[in-house]
């Protein structure tokens, strides 16, 4: 686990701290009232995430136990209970992360989130497109001190040629006045293939253009930022935009996920079936489609109450998962779920999907009400079809000769 050094002599400002930390911090947090103790601490062999540090210390009154932190290469806060302009543009320039001024609770939560945003953005990769070497080089420096995954490209082409080999860029911080390939058409090649939630852009400006900005956000960009900017103005709007971009990813996962199940939903799964359904035609591929149904769920419903059948839709969402996990699956409605196999005719599909009518049905759901056995029909229709809509009718139309023939079966089309 990562360890979190909280350096502070305040016993007020320390029990508020202790009090934010056990509530939000998930690492092994570790408190100093000295700079003695804080760095005894330190002589452990231990990862550290970061650290808070107070500026003023009995045995450090003059920010010592800064410079101790920072030279072990920990991303440091500062806290303080003064500062004046040129103290902060001294500690920044230093490379703390930034500093809090003690203000009361709502501070000590801030320098306490900001562990936990330095933990998150190691799993963020930012890319910086700049031909000036002294910007980039300032700007990666930056983003290095919030614990950010860094590339960095001279040029618009060479930025467009390292995102879209790499895959996993999830942010860019782009010039606009660049050879080769500017920044407004970086953008616009970008925007094809990514929304502003898969890539989030920010555009970086002189301020002696002010229609520079404008012209970002139209061609593509999330925001912008003016040349030159300070680090605490560049930390707080790259903060802004990282935790934007996370709330709409969250928004946009909810939205396509089933919230009993936790498998994707009706959404998800039509969506997801039209592309592959699309790339199956274009390339004359088989691909079939089944749809499940529980039999005579209505029974356990009625038997032993709705929580337990959810618990039974739950497990069965489990046991789809653990099969066909590979293929696209979804909950499409109360109790049936769809899963499409790319790739499969109807025949191959169905064998799969025997195999595993054949374990649930001599399988049992534990729960309170106790073990519950159940089973489930299936029909498999495949390409040819018009469109989702037909293959999915085409597939009810199967899985209810499965229910008139007595349930607990697989029927494809052959
Ligand atoms: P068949 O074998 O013909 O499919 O019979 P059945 O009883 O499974 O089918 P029917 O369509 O009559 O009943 C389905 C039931 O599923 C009715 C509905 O209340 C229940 N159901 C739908 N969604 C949920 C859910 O989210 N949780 C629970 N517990 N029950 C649900
Ligand atoms: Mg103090
Ligand atoms: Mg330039
Ligand atoms: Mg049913």
């Amino acid at each position: 686990m990562q360890s979190v050094l909280i350096v502070e002599d305040s016993k007020m400002v320390l029990k508020v701290l202790r009090h934010v930390a056990r509530k939000t911090l998930n690492y092994d947090v570790v408190f100093a009232a000295t700079a003695a103790e804080a760095k005894a601490a330190l002589a452990q062999d231990k990862d550290w995430l970061g650290a808070i540090v107070d500026l003023n210390l009995p045995d450090a009154p003059n920010g010592e136990m800064v410079d101790v932190v920072l030279e072990k290469g920990i991303p440091t806060i500062v806290l303080t209970g003064r500062v004046d302009d040129a103290r902060r543009d001294e500690l920044m320039r230093h490379g703390v992360v930034d500093y809090v001024l003690k203000e009361g609770l709502y501070s000590y939560q801030y320098a306490v989130n900001l562990i936990n945003r330095l933990y998150r953005n190691r799993s963020i990769k930012v890319m910086v497109a700049e031909d000036s070497n002294v910007t980039r080089k300032f700007i990666v420096e930056l983003l290095n001190r919030h614990q950010f995954q860094v590339a960095e490209a001279e040029n618009g082409r060479e930025a467009l040629e390292a995102i879209l080999a790499d895959g996993d860029i999830d942010m860019l911080l782009t010039d606009y006045n660049m050879p080769e390939m500017d920044g407004f058409e970086l953008i616009h090649t970008l925007r094809y293939k990514y929304e502003k939630t898969d890539i989030s852009i920010i555009g970086l400006s002189s301020a002696d253009d002010k229609y520079l900005s404008a012209k970002f956000i139209k061609n593509g960009a999330n925001d912008f930022l003016y040349k030159p900017f300070s680090h605490e103005e560049f930390f707080c709007r790259i903060m802004q935009d990282v935790e934007s971009m996370e709330r709409m990813k969250k928004l946009h996962a909810m939205a396509y996920t089933d919230a009993l199940t936790e498998i994707g939903n009706r959404r998800f799964f039509i969506e997801k079936s039209r592309e592959q359904i699309r790339l199956a035609e274009q390339k004359q591929k088989p691909l079939s489609l089944a749809i499940m149904d529980i039999d005579y769920f209505k029974h356990i419903n009625d038997q032993y109450g709705h929580d337990t059948g959810d618990m039974v839709l739950a497990s069965f969402a489990q046991s789809l998962q653990q099969k066909f996990g590979r293929f696209i699956l979804g909950r499409t409605g109360g109790e049936e779920f769809c899963v499409l196999f790319p790739g499969l005719p109807a025949e191959r599909a169905a064998q799969l999907l025997d195999v595993l009518r054949e374990q649930i049905e001599n399988d049992f759901v534990d729960t309170p009400e106790g073990d519950i056995g159940y089973t489930f029909s299936a029909g498999v229709a495949q390409l040819p079809a018009i469109e989702l809509e037909g293959l999915m009718n085409q597939a009810d139309r199967l899985l209810y000769q499965a229910k008139e023939g007595g349930r607990n079966s697989v029927v494809y089309h052959s």
